[in-house]
């Protein structure tokens, strides 16, 4: 099931692994929805905790995890977390945010 933001928007979360430093700093914040995999590169986790190996894969981001996940995108070095909402995938935070 979605999670909705306050404003009744589910939100969304994908990593673009080509601009990925490997610093971890997502994984530190947000553990249950960020890993970095074997490759030094950070990748998403699905709602059941398994690590999404897909370049540019997409995950629900839960309401209680919001917080997190936006300070990731705003500290993360390489500008490559980027949230969106599902209805109508503009991205709400990260580097393509108005
Ligand atoms: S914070 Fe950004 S650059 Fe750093 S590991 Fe996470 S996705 Fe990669």
């Amino acid at each position: 099931m979605q999670q909705e933001a306050p404003g009744g928007e589910a939100l969304e979360v994908w990593i673009d692994q080509d601009l990925c430093t490997g610093d971890g700093i997502c994984a530190q914040y947000a553990p249950e929805v960020f890993e970095l995999d074997i490759d030094g590169l950070a990748y998403v986790k699905g709602a059941d905790d398994e690590l999404l190996q897909a370049p540019g894969a997409v995950t629900p981001v839960p309401l209680p995890l919001l917080t997190d996940v936006v300070d990731s995108a705003k500290e993360c070095p390489g500008e490559c977390i980027h949230v969106r909402r599902v209805v109508d995938q503009v991205e709400v935070y990260g580097p393509g945010a108005e």
